[in-house]
């Protein structure tokens, strides 16, 4: 059973899709109106552990992430250097693009621009005005909160401070401002515009969201993710005017990561406490010391940024790292007889347990460490063969799946490994160890390498 802490509801449930087997998930993704700073990469890395941990759990992922290329941010950008919308977007969007590739994090399926969904964000705020949940008042389209009485269900936000008929302009505001919020802004001067049957203008921030997610995930479905400074206003805006518009609950389980702070505060642009990838490479920081340090915390602790504890993170990605090289390059004995004690399939049963437990990363980490400390102390009673060490390879392998931060293995080094197990098990079926034969064969699966066997001999291919 997999379960997680929704926030909608307040309580850690289980994760029941809507489709068994699949998953449809929606993460609110950048601003491209500069370089993203750590704090977002955090958000994106809960969010990539999410997906990796439900994509070995055998679900069929389909991953939406939009890209907000017009919002107040991105226009103040353009026009502070006079540069048009789309070239002042187009840089920090490709710099977005490089900075998940670095740090490993899995493409989502599809990458939606604001811009280009214009049409279906017309359609939607047509609509609610149709409905009556949507008003005009000097040019701009406005959301009524007096009109969507689930208003807060999110966020759990104080009604009494519902201040009828007031109205709110900007994209991002605070709780003291709950007010009508704005879906269209009218045109004004310096700002795209889009010509629709209610004015002219652009669209508002979470009018975005609720469309380009609804677009390619229908109007309901399984998970959306965000930092929790998106709870409110953002997705309990995003949810009013899904749901007023659909007529149907909108997102089944909201997961929300917590703050990456310094010094207590929020890692933000606007505070300057801030530090982006860029700023980390330029110091020789291993972007993949990093994806450790901002995935060992659990999503809902508040994660303090120090470069001592990235250190600290460094440090114990390199005791697995050596870990392994020193378990690849013992010799072992084989064994003759059956292990007693299956170290690697207990451990990785407590790491997936772990992250099953709404994807408690200390618990599956401690798991990892845990296998390591046990072989190590039966590698020094000389304990160990190799086939068990085998399988603690494997396992390890295995659960970096959904970690990804061991090194990657260069093609000259995997290609040897594999044909030096290709010939321990071409030497098992001569001696007629079936058993080993197919362990090996099993243990190459894991690592994503399939063996066929030919009337030439035995060749491998690449799963993954
Ligand atoms: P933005 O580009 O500001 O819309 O933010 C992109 C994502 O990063 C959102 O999911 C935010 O909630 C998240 N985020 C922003 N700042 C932080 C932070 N300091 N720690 C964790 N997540 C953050
Ligand atoms: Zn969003």
């Amino acid at each position: 059973m997999i379960s997680f802490y929704n926030t909608l509801s307040g309580e850690v449930e289980e994760f029941k899709p809507r489709l068994a087997g699949q998953a449809s998930l929606y993460t609110c993704g950048p601003t491209v109106y500069d370089y993203p700073h750590i704090g977002n990469y955090r958000a994106y890395i809960f969010e990539d552990l999410l997906k990796r941990f439900l994509l070995f759990s055998d679900f069929k992922v389909t991953h939406v992430m939009n890209i907000t290329d017009v919002d107040d941010k991105t226009i103040r950008g353009a026009n502070s250097l006079g540069m048009p919308l789309y070239e002042y977007t187009k840089k920090y969007t490709e710099a977005f693009f490089e900075d998940i590739k670095t740090l490993r994090i899995l493409p989502a399926d599809y990458y939606p621009r604001a811009t280009e969904h214009i049409d279906d964000m017309v359609r939607m705020i047509k609509g609610l005005l149709d409905k009556g949940y949507a008003y005009i008042k000097d040019g701009s389209v406005y959301f009524s909160l007096a009109k969507f009485p689930d208003y807060g269900k999110l966020s759990k936000i104080n009604k009494d401070e519902l201040k009828a008929g007031a109205r709110v302009e900007t994209d991002e505001y605070e709780k003291e401002s709950v007010y009508d919020f704005v879906l269209w802004k009218k045109a004004k001067p310096g700002e795209p515009v889009w010509e629709t049957e209610f004015g002219p203008g652009r669209p508002g921030w979470h009018i975005e969201c609720s469309a380009m997610s609804t677009r390619y995930l229908g109007p309901n479905f399984d998970i959306h993710c965000g930092g929790i400074d998106n709870i409110f206003p953002h997705h309990e805006n995003e949810i009013a005017q899904s749901e007023a518009f659909y007529g149907q609950k909108f997102v089944n389980y909201w997961l929300h990561c917590h703050h990456l702070v310094v010094d207590g505060e929020k890692m933000s642009k606007s505070k300057g406490n801030f530090y982006t990838l860029r700023d980390l490479l330029a110091r020789n920081i291993d972007p993949v010391d990093l994806r450790f340090f901002l995935l060992s915390t659990h999503y809902r602790k508040m994660l303090n940024f120090t470069f001592d504890n990235l250190e600290q993170a460094k440090a114990s990605r390199q005791r697995i790292i050596d870990f392994l090289y020193e378990l690849e390059h013992q010799s072992l004995a084989e064994a003759s007889q059956p292990e007693s004690e299956p170290l690697a399939a207990a451990a990785l049963t407590n790491f997936k347990e772990s992250l099953a437990d709404d994807l408690n990363i200390s618990a599956a980490l401690a798991a990892l460490f845990e296998l390591i400390r046990g072989t190590n102390s039966r590698l020094a009673k000389s304990q160990l063969s190799r086939q068990a060490a085998n399988q603690v390879l494997a396992a390890i392998y295995q659960m970096d799946q959904v970690l990804a931060v061991l090194p990657e293995k260069k093609e000259e080094e995997l290609t040897a490994e594999i044909m030096k197990k290709i010939e321990q098990r071409e030497q098992a079926r001569l001696e007629k160890n079936f058993a080993l034969a197919d362990s090996i064969r099993q243990e190459l699966l894991q690592q994503g390498i399939m063996l066929e066997d030919t009337k030439e001999g035995v060749r491998w291919k690449k799963i993954k």
